[in-house]
C-alpha cells in the first residue's frame, strides 16, 4: 500500500491578553478578578509556599469566604530547591485527592518559584486550567509575573522543563514587599535597573534620584507609594512590550537578557551563592564596559550605572573568588546560547538597546576577546 497523507487543518487565533493590577491591599481585588466572566463558576485552589501561606492565605481565604466562594489552600515547602518535578507531582496529587477537575481555577500566590511551578501545574492539570498570579516579591514583579513562562528545575539545569501558559490576571500587591528582607529588595532591583537601562531612561533617572541623590534605603523604598507603584508598573510594562511582540523568544524578547550572558554564567560559576539580581547587576555593568569599547555607550553611562547599583547595595564588579575560566565554561553551557558562539545583548546609552544586522537584538562576541576582557576586569 502506498502511504497517504492528509492535513489536519488547525490554524488558531489566540487572544491571551490579561490585566496586570498594581496596588496595595489587593486581597479584595483578587476576589473580584476571580469572579470575572467564565472564571466565576470555577472551584478555586490557592497554591502557595510555606512562607507565603503564613503571610497571606488566611486573609485571602477570608475575603473569598465572605463573598460566598470558599477556597482550598495547598502549600509546598518554600525555596528554589523545591521548584522540582516532585513538587509539581505532589501538588497535582493534592488537587486530585481534593476532587479538583477541569473546572478548577488556580491562584498562584507567592514569588517566582510559586508562579513558575504552579503556572506549570495549571498548564498541564487536566490538560490546562486557568490561573491567576498574586505576586509577592519584587523580583517576581520585575521579571516572572509577565510573560507566561512556567517551569521547574532539574539537576541538569534550571527551568529546563516547562511550558508557556499565560495567566488570566496578574496582581502585584506592593504591601507584600514590607516583609521582604533588604537583600530581597536589592535582588529585585537588579532586574529593575536592567529594565531602566534597556528601555526607559526616565525611569532610570527617577531611580537615580531616589537612591543616589536622596539616599533611600530598601525600607524607605518600600514605604514610598509613588516609587513602588512606578517600579511595579514600569517593570511589567517594559516586559510586556518585549514579550507581546515575541512570545516565544525568537529575537526581540532576547533584549530582556541584557546583562544575563555574564550574569547567568557568574551565578553558575559561583555555585548559586550570589543572588540572581546581584549577578544581573554585575553582568549589566560588564556588558556596558564591553559595549563602551565598541562605542555603544559612554564612560559616563557606565559611571551612572555603577553609582546607582552601588547606592542600592548591588555589586557591579566580578568577585575576587570567581575564576575567568569558570565563567567562560558556564557561558559555553548556557541553554540560551547558540552552539559555538557567545552572544551579547548590548545597551545603547541608557534607556535603549543596540539593534544589529538583520534586526538582531544580540550579537556574537569573539570568545578570546571575552576571555581577555574578563581577565582585565577581574584584575580590577
Ligand atoms: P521565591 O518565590 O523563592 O521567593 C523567595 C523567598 O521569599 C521564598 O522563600 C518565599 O517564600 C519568600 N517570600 C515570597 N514572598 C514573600 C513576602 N512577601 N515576604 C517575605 N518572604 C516572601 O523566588 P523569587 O525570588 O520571587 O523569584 C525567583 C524565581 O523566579 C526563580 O525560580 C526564577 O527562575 C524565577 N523567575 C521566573 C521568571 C519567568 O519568566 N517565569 C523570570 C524571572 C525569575
Amino acid at each position: 500500500m502506498e502511504a497517504t497523507e492528509f492535513t489536519v487543518e488547525l490554524v488558531r487565533k489566540v487572544d491571551d491578553s490579561y490585566p496586570v493590577v498594581v496596588g496595595r491591599g489587593l486581597e479584595k481585588k483578587i476576589v473580584e478578578v476571580a469572579g470575572r466572566g467564565a472564571l466565576a463558576d470555577r472551584r478555586i485552589a490557592l497554591i502557595t509556599d510555606s512562607t507565603v501561606e503564613g503571610l497571606i492565605s488566611a486573609a485571602i481565604a477570608r475575603e473569598f469566604a465572605a463573598a460566598g466562594r470558599p477556597i482550598e489552600v495547598i502549600a509546598f515547602p518554600a525555596g528554589e530547591i523545591n521548584k522540582t518535578r516532585a513538587t509539581k507531582e505532589w501538588i497535582e496529587d493534592q488537587l486530585i485527592a481534593r476532587g479538583f477537575g477541569r473546572d478548577t481555577l488556580i491562584i498562584a500566590a507567592g514569588g517566582g518559584v510559586v508562579t513558575d511551578v504552579v503556572g506549570f501545574v495549571a498548564a498541564t492539570f487536566t490538560r490546562g486550567v486557568p490561573y491567576i498570579s498574586y505576586v509577592t516579591t519584587l523580583l517576581a514583579a520585575a521579571d516572572a509575573a509577565v510573560g507566561g513562562k512556567t517551569a521547574v528545575d532539574t539537576p541538569a539545569a534550571t527551568n529546563l522543563i516547562g511550558a508557556f501558559h499565560q495567566p488570566r490576571a496578574v496582581l502585584i500587591d506592593v504591601d507584600r514587599w514590607h516583609t521582604l528582607s533588604p537583600a530581597q529588595i536589592q535582588d529585585g532591583m537588579g532586574e529593575t535597573i536592567k529594565h531602566g537601562c534597556l528601555a526607559d531612561s526616565e525611569f532610570f533617572e527617577v531611580l537615580e534620584d531616589a537612591f543616589v541623590r536622596r539616599g533611600l534605603s530598601p525600607k524607605d523604598f518600600v514605604d514610598d507609594d509613588d516609587l513602588t507603584s512606578l517600579t511595579a508598573r514600569r517593570n511589567c510594562e517594559i516586559k510586556r512590550d518585549f514579550v507581546s511582540s515575541d512570545v516565544f523568544e525568537g529575537n526581540r524578547r532576547m533584549g530582556l537578557n541584557l546583562g544575563h550572558t555574564i550574569g547567568r554564567a557568574l551565578e553558575a560559576a559561583m555555585g548559586y551563592t550570589m543572588s540572581h539580581g546581584q549577578c544581573v547587576a554585575v553582568g549589566t555593568a560588564l556588558q556596558m564596559r564591553l559595549g563602551e569599547r565598541f562605542g555603544y555607550c559612554s564612560a559616563e553611562d557606565v559611571e551612572r550605572f555603577e553609582a546607582l547599583a552601588g547606592a542600592i547595595g548591588l555589586p557591579y564588579r566580578l568577585p575576587d573568588s570567581v575564576s575567568v575560566e569558570a565563567i567562560m565554561a558556564a557561558m559555553a553551557h548556557d541553554k540560551k546560547g547558540v552552539a559555538g558562539t557567545i552572544r551579547f545583548v548590548f545597551q545603547k546609552g541608557i534607556g535603549d538597546l543596540m539593534v544589529f544586522e538583520g534586526g538582531a537584538y544580540a550579537r556574537p562576541v569573539d570568545t578570546q576577546l571575552i576571555r581577555e576582557f574578563l581577565a582585565e576586569q577581574s584584575r580590577g
